[in-house]
């Protein structure tokens, strides 16, 4: 299995060859294709922090800055064990695709710490979110690059990030920025958006509404749906799927999964999860991940990590369609296999972009100064994602091709399209190359 970054690299390839049709006149196709393989920047560093107990901790810390042709870099910041440099730079290039694919006027980033934050007093995790915010002071801003709450992170410490900006802000150049707009995600007391927190989960609910209808299954209900992962996403996903009805039969989180045939109600789970530190300890079938990967349910969601669906375990899966909520659960091996078994697997860059696109709504209240209501966020919501289904769903019944690679074939163009407008191609890959070498030293 390779690495989250070179499973990208093949996700765009095999979309690139499907492209270049479009573009036989155009020389400079394969020249942007080659320069979309890395990111613009790549900045990483190490962080230290004093610890509780005395001792000094030191974090490795990183963001990639993938691709800004058609705005600025937005994406999330991670903070888990395993992020590394081939992971974020994936990530990045993840997000490019997403925010064209929902079009909406921005690029790719991501960004992310080493570290376990269940190790960490709430003293330390504050300190290191703003060592952080920092470090990357200079590196982001409205018009550069925005970043969110990702794996392990969330609202309070994008506050946290905010207020560590105002204050390199403060120094650098007072009143010259729009510290608000800077970052994503915030708490409805600081500049957040109504929505936010639910939009990765409705989205996905809307997503798979609109393919239920487009498909005219919608009356096969009650959806049976198992989710891997039970957090932001997952969680979300699963409470707005059972408001409508559809039966949430199984749930994981990373110490386990468990099933109830009748269903689960996610808010009781939660509740369990939230007491007890894990879904495992609510009363139902403890199974095992793979039983869960492989239940015989319409719908499988993986809401974990990157890479869960892969070529040892996707001949096991008998769900019907794979929603990804996730950022690449299922690898360039499994979609293969899963596209010979009849799988349906509607892309993350789709599926997961409602989180994103609420992101965006965020920003543009914090332009305009001006709140929208909840009614108003769910409705543009739902129209985008409608949008960008659609779109889509179009280029796949054109191409006869699977729904990732129509996905990517509508976001790759969008993103290809906007670097051939600005020009310059052969320039921007010197960049690369330079900001390449000077990675050791940043
Ligand atoms: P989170 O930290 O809130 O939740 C992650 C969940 O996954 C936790 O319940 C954790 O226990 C579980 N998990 C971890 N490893 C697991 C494993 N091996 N098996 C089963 N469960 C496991 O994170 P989140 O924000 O919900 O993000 C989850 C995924 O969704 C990530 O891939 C993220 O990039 C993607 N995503 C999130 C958002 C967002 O707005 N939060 C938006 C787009 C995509």
């Amino acid at each position: 299995m390779g690495t989250a970054h070179e499973n990208a690299i093949i996700q765009m390839e095999l979309a690139a060859a499907l492209l270049q049709e479009e573009y036989e006149q155009e020389p400079l196709f394969w020249q942007a294709v080659e320069n979309l393989k890395n990111p613009m920047h790549l900045h990483a560093t190490d962080l230290f922090i004093e610890c509780d107990d005395g001792s000094i901790g030191r974090f490795r810390a990183y963001r990639s800055q993938h691709n800004n042709a058609r705005g600025p870099f937005k994406g999330g910041i991670r903070f888990h064990p395993q992020v590394e440099e081939e992971e974020v730079k994936a990530l990045s290039m993840w997000m490019t695709w997403k925010c064209a694919m929902v079009n909406i006027p921005y690029g790719g980033g991501k960004g992310g710490i080493a570290v376990d934050p269940k190790l960490l007093s709430t003293a330390e995790l504050e300190q290191l979110s703003r060592a952080y915010a920092a470090f990357l002071a200079d590196k982001i801003g409205p018009w550069k690059d925005i970043p969110a709450p990702d794996v392990n992170t969330n609202c309070q410490i994008m506050a946290w990030m905010v207020d560590e900006y105002q204050r390199y802000y403060s120094t650098a150049s007072p009143g010259s920025e729009n510290l608000l707009a800077t970052f994503t995600g915030k708490p409805l007391r600081l500049g957040g958006s109504e929505g936010r927190e639910e939009a990765t989960g409705l989205g996905g609910v809307y997503v798979l509404q609109h393919f239920l209808d487009s498909n005219g299954l919608s009356n096969t209900e009650p959806i049976r749906v198992a989710i891997q992962g039970f957090g932001n996403a997952g969680y979300w996903f699963a409470r707005r799927a059972y408001e409508r009805g559809w039966r949430i039969v199984a749930v994981s989180d990373s110490r386990g999964a468990i099933y109830k045939e009748e269903g689960l109600n996610p808010d009781a789970v939660l509740s369990v999860k939230q007491t007890s530190g894990s879904v495992i300890h609510f009363p139902a079938q403890r199974i095992t991940e793979a039983e869960l990967l492989s239940l015989d349910v319409d719908v499988l969601a993986p809401a974990a990590l990157q890479s869960m669906i892969h070529a040892g375990n996707a001949k096991t899966i008998r769900a019907q369609v794979i929603l990804e909520l996730a950022n690449g659960p299922v690898t360039p091996e499994a979609d293969q296999i899963l596209w010979k078994k009849g799988v349906t697997v509607l892309p993350d860059i789709l599926a997961n972009a409602g989180g994103v696109a609420v992101s965006y709504f965020e920003w543009v209240q914090n332009i305009q100064g001006y709140p929208w209501e909840y009614a108003v966020i769910t409705a543009r919501l739902q129209a985008l994602l409608n949008q960008a289904f659609d779109a889509m769903w179009n280029m796949k019944e054109r191409k006869h091709t699977d729904c990732r690679k129509a996905a990517y074939l509508v976001a790759m163009k969008r993103v290809i399209d906007a670097m051939l407008l600005r020009g310059g191609l052969e320039h921007e890959r010197h960049l690369y190359q330079d900001h390449h070498r000077l990675l050791p030293h940043d």
